[in-house]
């Protein structure tokens, strides 16, 4: 049988050791389980790693944003 796994970095560290990489099936069903690839603690399911993945750089982009914003206001 083929190995259709992969490794990701989360941009949160595996509670249990502190690990961001994560093991996961390539295939990407929305209920696959996600396992920390250092000690096997389950990290979730692949629909929550995607939300993960998708809101924290997107969060970070809005903070510089909403900086940018002030300080230009501030300015006026
Ligand atoms: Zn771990």
């Amino acid at each position: 049988m083929p190995d259709l796994s992969e490794e990701k970095r989360m941009p949160t560290p595996c509670p249990e050791c502190g690990s961001h990489r994560v093991r996961l099936s390539e295939v990407h069903n929305p209920t696959d389980k996600v396992f920390c690839s250092s000690c096997n603690t389950l990290r979730g399911e692949y629909s929550d790693l995607e939300k993960e993945l998708l809101e924290k750089p997107r969060s970070e982009a809005e903070e510089l944003l909403e900086a940018a914003a002030n300080s230009k206001k501030r300015s006026e």
